[in-house]
């Protein structure tokens, strides 16, 4: 059996008539090649000639079901012959919540689509208004709802301190995100990225960016809510490499975000429960595969409990469940 790799191509939307404060897609799409029919089977040869097998192939760039048709039909054709062979086990496309509709979905469905992702960001309209969006909260529950009638899978996307949102607008978004339970999240901080409405805010002192332990304690509440209401998260914080890192000026960016989130969810768990007790030595039980998170990047909560006093050793225990901790004393 072949190793299951996921391929994911990146769609610049150069055409995109939108101009989402933040986003500096056209700046990207003037200097990279637009992605080809080419590109598309080689990337899926290249992962087949390196063993891939039953993976799933990905377009991501949030705007693909608003990009030129025939192009995106093109696209899909040379998607869908490696679907039909089965060397791969579907596809996955990111779309705007007011680009979905009965003719699309339905073009869609005869491609092999899997799942569809909607870059919703936020659920309050007044910060999707501020950050030029142009899709209301509306468009992201018919959207939502059409695609699970269609039947396909449902991933949502959302950002977490973008320009406007006080931290009350993304914790109404999260429990919105919840009520309408896609089967997977992607969460992203706002990043200042250069040549964008967003930076100028940021220049003029209008915008002020989360910091990174702001941003990572927030994305700890988040990932818990989700994972315990059954929701996958399936992203935390942007990709390394590529413009992120080049394009860069301001904002709550880590490589390893995720590490840092999940860390942090197993430091306000063993704080919670360690609050009021006079031993110092504690022995704390994770699930096996959750110790490196619950030691944190670096051994951080180790060091963390040291200041407050605690010896704390992290043990292994089959019987706990993923974020769920037990105490030894
Ligand atoms: S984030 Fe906004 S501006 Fe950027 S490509 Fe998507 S819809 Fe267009």
């Amino acid at each position: 059996m072949g190793k299951h790799v996921n391929i994911a191509l990146f769609v610049p939307h150069a055409g995109c008539t939108h101009n989402c404060i933040f986003c500096n897609q056209k700046t990207i799409s003037g200097k990279s090649e637009i992605l080809s029919v080419n590109d598309v089977e080689n990337a899926c040869k290249t992962a087949l000639n390196s063993g891939a097998k039953g993976g799933e192939i990905a377009f991501f760039g949030g705007s693909f079901t608003a990009i030129d048709e025939n192009y995106m039909l093109t696209l899909l054709e040379a998607a869908y012959s490696f679907i039909k062979n089965g060397s791969f086990s579907g596809i996955r496309i990111s779309t705007r919540p007011d680009c979905i509709d009965n003719y699309k979905l339905d073009i869609l469905k005869k491609y092999g689509i899997t799942a569809i992702e909607l870059g919703c960001q936020s659920l309050d309209d007044e910060v999707l208004f501020k950050n030029a969006r142009g899709h209301t909260c509306e468009d992201v529950v018919n959207a939502s709802k059409l695609i699970r009638e269609y039947g396909f899978e449902l991933g949502h996307q959302m950002m977490t301190g973008m320009y406007g949102d006080l931290g009350k607008e993304t914790a109404e978004t999260v429990e919105r995100i919840i009520e309408i339970h896609p089967d997977t999240v992607r969460v992203y901080p706002t990043i200042v990225l250069e040549n964008t409405p967003l930076a100028k805010l940021y220049e003029k002192g209008e915008y002020v960016p989360q910091s990174l332990d702001y941003a990572v304690c927030e994305c700890a509440e988040i990932l818990l809510k989700f994972h315990n209401s059954g929701i996958k998260v399936i992203r935390l914080g942007l990709h390394s490499g590529g413009n992120v890192e080049d394009g860069y000026i301001a904002g709550a960016y880590h490589p390893a975000f995720r590490e840092l989130v999940e860390g942090r969810i197993y430091r306000n768990l063993i704080e919670e429960k360690i609050e009021g007790i006079s031993n110092k030595t504690i022995e704390v039980f994770v699930n096996s595969s959750e110790i490196s998170k619950a030691i944190g990047q670096k051994k951080t909560n180790i060091e963390y409990f040291k200041t407050l006093g605690f010896d704390i050793k992290i043990k292994p225990c089959e019987k706990i469940n993923r974020f769920e901790i037990a105490l030894n004393l």
